[in-house]
Formats: structure tokens, C-alpha cells, sequence
């Protein structure tokens, strides 16, 4: 049979339609039809490139395959067993339970957003949430836009467009992705000039490269590593002391680090944003999620003159953060007004903060739960040091606890394969020929659904 004849043979569409398999399925025809059309798109493909013709029933099942796969949301719930707690590919920060709330009211119902009920006016998109942020930190204005990378580039092209910002080399950093802080800056018009050696920096370096079209003497939290050894940077204090010498701004990004510097908070040794700001940053920047466990946001703290003239630059209102970031971010801050609540309600900075018996346990308690279900594989129960992630505190090495598992009949290579493919994807990692489950990422309720997809996949 040639080409032609064997296109020929390809049931028509509405005799697909018709089989008993696509008859009583609870799709609608629209789903079906679309389904179909692909599927006998790709065998005409097929045929041509001299595939042997499948038959009506094969054919239909595979159309009940794509209308099943198409109807499941494309972003959806995964449970993360990696240990990295602000997992960018996963969404970073899972929200707490009144971000959650308020995000639902805002979404289902019109809302304050840009209207103040006192005065019967326009009010400001922003108040509910700069009010706060001045609140926690002790800065004199604030404001949020989208991520980090819009508050640094709102930042420089509003003090630095068409002029020089000084940076160290060794702060030029690579967040991911290879997403560079460096391309963002640029985007600004303004230009970078660099100074100082990869490991070492210092304030003379800084001096030296100030001229007359220098605008901006920007500094970077080297959020995610850390250089050890022969290494040094400008304190930055140190450097707002020569800007404040000179009459230039210092942005300090902050990316990451802690919004209060609580007895509570575990990343004893990372910069705190209060003590940037009183440290004599002009704009400190950070991200939304990395920083306080809440939606992706960028926020920018600093002088009322500084936060005045971003919000006139055009720029603002394209990188503005929409009302659902809004509402989670506000409801996120009011919960850092009681220390102890964010720690418990929070659900990053409740990872962030269990204790290495609590995870044990948890451990222990996936380890049975994999046991009970039969599961043919070898199960220990380890001791893990946990990433925060998303760039954010390198060298913490957090207490945390992981299940690995050596499956028996099958490779390690394909039981994470199988469980990245599970109903509810469960996102693990290989290490030294084991699976590893770590269970600072898996919320309990998370527990029974890992070891049963678990125990499937075997
Ligand atoms: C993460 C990070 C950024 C980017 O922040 P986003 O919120 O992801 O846009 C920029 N600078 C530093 C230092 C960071 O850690």
C-alpha cells in the first residue's frame, strides 16, 4: 500500500467519535473533537513517515489518553521531597493560611484595592501594604512591585538611567536559570562599572571609580554562595559613608536574608533588612518570597524622596504587583507583627525552624507508612542537612531528616521517574543509588499521598 492509500484508511472523524470507548466518557464532544483532531493530525504524520496503521479501538484509547491529559491544569499541585524549602521551579514559598484567605476575597469580590471607603475617593493601590512594611522595618516609605528583578531595575533606571552605577565584581551574581542580576541592571540604561577582584574588594576600589557620571553605588547580597578563604568585601556601612561623602544613593540588594532579627529566626548571621536600613542604605530591595515566605513580590524600602521619585517613573505601573499578590502580601506582613505567629504560621518559616527530633519523626513516619504498603524496597531513615533555596542562604545547613529508599525490581532512575509522573508528581532527588524523600518539604497531610504513590510506582 503507498502513502496515499494507506491516509485513506484512516477512520473519519465521526466514526472515531461514534466507538463505544469515546460514546460514554464524561468529556464533551468539544474535548473529544479536539482531542481527536490532534491524534489523527499525529497519525497522518505517522503513516507518512511509515508507521503501520493502528487500529479503530487503539486509535480511539489514544484519544481517551489526550483528553485526559489535557484536562488536568497544567500548573498544579507537586509535593516537593527535595528539602530545598524555597524551591524556585516549584513556586518557592507556599502561602499561609491568611494569604490564602485574603487572596480568595480579593479575587471573588471587588475590593479596596485603589479606593479609600473614609474619604469616597481613589485611594492609593499600595497604602495597605507600605503602611506595614514601614511598620516592620522602621523604613520611611516603601513599595512593591512584581519580583525583586523589578524593584532593582525600577531602582537603577529611576536614580542611574544614562549614568554609572559602581558595583564590586565579586557581588555580579547568577540567580539561576541564568537569570544574571547584571542583564536586569543593564536593562536599566544605566551603566556598570565594575571594581575590585573576584574575591576581594575594597573601599578604595569604590573611590577610585566615583567620576562625575557615577549615579549609584549599588551593593549585592551574594544571597546564594558564599566565596571563602582570601575574601573580602566593603562593609555596607562602610560604603554608605562614602556615598553619603560623595552625595550618591546606595541601593543595597538584599535578595534574601531576614525581615526581622528576631531571637526566633534561624539564619543567625544573615543581614536583616532593619539593620540595612539603619546601616544607611538610601533603597534596600527583596524579594517577596525568598525573604518573607510570601508571594512572589519585589520590595523596595528606603527614603521618601527615593520611593517618591519610583513611583513617578512610567516604569512603576508596568512592573506593579496585581491585587491577589496584593492581598497575600499583606496578609503575610500582618502576621510578622507577632514574631512568634509567623514562626508557627508561616509555612517556609515553620520549615525553616523544626527541630531535627520533629523531622526524625516525621521520617520515621513516612518510613512505616512505605513499610505498611508492602513496598518492595529497602527503607533507612537519614540525617540531612536542608537548603533554603531560591538563592537564599547557601551555607546554613539547617538540621532536616530524608527517607531513602533502594527499590528492589525496578531502577532508582525509574521509581523517580514514576513518581515525578504520579497523579500528584512527587519531586525527589537521587543520591548515591537511593531515592531520597526529604521530609522538611512534605507538609504531613502530604505524608500518606508520598508513601502511597510510593508504593504504586514500585
Ligand atoms: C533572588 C535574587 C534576585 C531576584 O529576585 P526575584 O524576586 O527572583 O526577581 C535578585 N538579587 C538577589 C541578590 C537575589 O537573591
Amino acid at each position: 500500500m503507498n502513502g496515499n492509500e494507506l491516509l485513506r484508511q484512516i477512520p473519519k472523524m465521526d466514526e472515531l467519535l461514534r466507538l463505544p470507548l469515546l460514546t460514554g466518557t464524561s468529556f464533551s464532544s468539544a474535548e473529544l473533537l479536539r482531542a481527536a483532531r490532534a491524534e489523527l493530525a499525529l497519525l497522518r504524520e505517522e503513516l507518512t513517515g511509515g508507521t503501520a496503521l493502528p487500529s479503530s479501538q487503539e486509535l480511539a484509547a489514544r484519544v481517551l489518553v489526550r483528553a485526559r491529559e489535557s484536562s488536568v491544569m497544567g500548573l498544579r499541585h507537586v509535593i516537593n521531597a527535595t528539602g530545598i524549602i524555597l524551591h524556585t521551579n516549584l513556586g518557592r514559598a507556599p502561602l499561609c493560611a491568611d494569604a490564602l484567605a485574603a487572596v480568595r476575597e480579593a479575587a471573588q469580590s471587588y475590593s479596596t484595592l485603589e479606593y479609600d471607603p473614609k474619604l469616597g475617593a481613589r485611594g492609593s493601590r499600595g497604602t495597605h501594604i507600605e503602611a506595614l512594611l514601614c511598620e516592620l522595618t522602621g523604613a520611611p516609605a516603601a513599595m512593591a512591585v512584581n519580583n525583586n528583578a523589578a524593584a532593582i531595575l525600577l531602582a537603577l533606571a529611576t536614580l542611574a538611567r544614562g549614568d554609572e552605577i559602581v558595583v564590586s565584581r565579586g557581588e555580579l551574581v547568577e540567580i539561576g536559570d541564568s537569570f544574571r542580576v547584571p542583564d536586569i541592571m543593564e536593562q536599566s540604561g544605566g551603566r556598570l562599572v565594575e571594581v575590585g577582584a573576584t574575591n576581594k574588594t575594597h573601599l578604595r576600589d569604590y573611590e577610585a571609580a566615583i567620576g562625575a557620571s557615577t549615579a549609584v553605588l549599588l551593593k549585592v547580597h551574594t544571597s546564594n554562595y558564599r566565596i571563602v578563604g582570601f575574601s573580602g568585601d566593603v562593609p555596607l556601612a562602610q560604603l554608605c559613608t562614602l556615598g553619603k561623602q560623595r552625595g550618591l544613593p546606595v541601593v543595597y540588594d538584599l535578595g534574601s536574608g531576614a525581615l526581622l532579627a528576631g531571637h526566633a529566626y534561624p539564619f543567625t548571621g544573615e543581614p536583616t533588612v532593619p539593620q540595612a536600613l539603619l546601616d544607611g542604605a538610601d533603597l534596600v530591595t527583596f524579594s517577596g518570597d525568598k525573604l518573607l515566605g510570601g508571594p512572589q513580590a519585589g520590595i523596595l524600602l528606603g527614603s521618601a524622596a527615593c520611593i517618591a521619585s519610583m513611583k513617578r517613573n512610567p516604569l512603576a505601573r508596568a512592573l506593579r504587583l496585581d491585587k491577589l499578590s496584593l492581598a497575600a502580601l499583606e496578609a503575610t506582613l500582618r502576621l510578622y507583627r507577632d514574631p512568634q505567629r509567623a514562626m508557627q504560621q508561616i509555612p517556609a518559616l515553620r520549615m525553616l525552624t523544626a527541630g531535627s527530633t520533629e523531622l526524625l519523626q516525621k521520617a520515621q513516619n513516612l518510613r512505616s507508612q512505605i513499610e505498611a504498603l508492602g513496598a518492595r524496597c529497602g527503607l533507612e531513615v537519614l540525617a540531612q542537612s536542608m537548603q533554603a533555596g531560591g538563592g537564599a542562604v547557601p551555607v546554613q545547613g539547617l538540621p532536616s531528616a530524608a527517607v531513602a529508599v533502594l527499590p528492589q525490581g525496578c531502577s532508582v532512575a525509574k521509581l523517580e521517574r514514576a513518581l515525578r509522573l504520579a497523579q500528584t508528581p512527587v519531586i525527589a532527588r537521587i543520591a548515591e543509588g537511593r531515592l531520597l524523600l526529604d521530609v522538611s518539604t512534605i507538609a504531613p497531610e502530604e505524608l500518606t499521598v508520598v508513601a502511597r504513590e510510593v508504593a504504586q510506582a514500585l
